[in-house]
């Protein structure tokens, strides 16, 4: 019989079992292609290194080194043996992305430029927790500050103490090159989509954001709200997940992770049966009734909001635990108190907390923010109604803007449509 070996590249590389093994949380994701080692999880380093004789202890010392420490050259692996460090760098175990700007905010915000492999550009987003005199009048208007507060109280005694004296940072997250959801007041939506993200592309964004952090921060809360859609990625999105909460690696708990949706019905779904509910969600609704929201989000023509509520009502939420709404405010579109009231009346009984997000003015679109007036009133309507409802401050003002816009700077819009400028028809959701 002829005898076939196999080059150590080709041994990595060799296709993982379609059933992967489960973890904490039971979510099963079979990989369509070969996954980057950057993404593996320490049962499939196992699978991988087992062919060669490794120890099983190598796969959990690998994993360690990149999701724990950051450390994706396999020549600083420094406990693993010169042997296996050298089919690692032959098979390519290497840096996928690179920051190439740092915007730092007065207010301690960072915007991260992020070149990837292809030289395709994305953006990731520290988002420091206000602190210092005034923090708490701050944190009643700043969603974010707030979303965070509320769930402090479930924080055991050595999560307390990790924290200690540390400034909580919130990173987001792109998942997408560019957007397919198209909404328009979105700058990610007018670039159009491009490609996306592989999970070791997300994953590489919180490695990255990670190492700037200062001294006195760490890293809290990561929200799936950059660029793209999260769920138009779905395996990239879950097994991005299932890497970030691995307690042998960045260990993120999973009541830190938010995933935000522009309202993809059927992955919605698929992401509470996936992860048994414990990942949170956030739903971008930006309007009261399917003729607004159509005209803002064109994913409402194909998922109109009474079949998207009835996917958020049979989510299978953890206990005290509730799915942000965030309603993107737009001058003269959506940001009449009658909205406000409407909007209360759609979601009564639901189990829901109300983001209210001034719009940012972005390059390719006429529409803007409504005064400070409008805000507050649209609040003040949902608040006497019984619901929590924060204005998110709009952070890292000062260094450009959101969602999209650093890598658009320049960039001519593709989207044409309801509020863009020369606009004539209205791009389709994919
Ligand atoms: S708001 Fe989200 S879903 Fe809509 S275009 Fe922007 S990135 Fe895509």
């Amino acid at each position: 019989m002829r005898k076939v070996t196999l080059s150590s590249r080709q041994l990595l590389f060799a296709p993982l079992p379609l059933r992967l093994a489960r973890t904490n949380h039971d979510a099963i994701v079979k990989p369509a292609a070969p996954v980057h080692p950057i993404a593996r999880l320490p049962e499939e380093w196992r699978d991988a290194l087992a062919p060669r004789g490794e120890r099983a202890f190598a796969a959990k010392q690998i994993f360690n080194w990149i999701h724990r420490h950051g450390v994706v050259d396999p020549a600083a692996m420094t406990n693993v043996s010169a042997r296996l460090r050298a089919a690692l760098a032959e098979e390519g175990l290497g840096s996928v992305a690179e920051i190439v700007h740092v915007h730092r905010s007065a207010d301690g915000t960072r915007k991260l430029v992020v070149r990837l492999k292809d030289g395709a550009t994305i953006e990731t987003v520290l988002l420091p927790a206000v602190s210092g005199p005034g923090a708490r009048q701050e944190s009643e208007i700043d969603a974010d500050a707030a979303a965070a507060e509320e769930d402090e109280d479930d924080d055991d005694a050595a999560t307390e103490e990790a924290f200690r004296g540390k400034t909580r940072v919130t990173q987001c997250i792109s998942t997408q090159v560019g957007c397919a959801m198209g909404c328009v007041f979105c700058a990610s939506g007018v670039a159009g989509w491009k490609r996306h993200l592989g999970p070791e592309e997300i994953v590489a964004q919180i490695l990255l954001g990670r190492a700037l952090l200062d001294e006195d921060e760490a890293l809290r809360n990561v929200v799936f709200m950059g660029m793209g859609e999260p769920l138009h990625n779905y395996d990239g999105t879950a097994r991005a997940l299932r890497l970030l909460t691995h307690p042998d690696g960045i260990a993120l708990s999973t009541r830190r992770v938010t995933v935000s949706t522009s309202g993809l019905v059927p992955e919605i779904a698929r992401l509470g049966r996936d992860f048994n509910g414990q990942i949170a969600l956030a739903i971008s609704l930006h309007a009261a009734d399917d003729e607004s929201r159509s005209a803002l989000m064109p994913i409402n023509k194909k998922y109109p909001i009474a079949e998207l509520l009835a996917a958020l009502k049979a989510y299978p939420m953890q206990r005290r635990r509730r799915i942000t709404i965030e309603y993107t405010l737009v001058s003269g579109k959506n940001d009449d108190v009658a909205e406000a009231n409407k909007l209360a009346r759609l979601l009564r009984g639901m189990p829901v907390k109300i983001n209210l997000i001034p719009m940012n003015p972005i390059e390719a679109s006429t529409l803007g923010p409504p005064d400070m007036a409008r805000v507050f009133a649209f609040q003040q309507a949902l608040v006497g109604a019984g619901y929590s409802c924060f204005i998110r401050r709009q952070r890292g003002d000062d260094v450009s803007a959101a969602c999209g816009q650093l890598v658009l700077l320049g960039a001519k819009p593709k989207v044409k449509g309801f509020g863009a400028k020369g606009a004539d028809a209205t791009q389709s959701p994919k």
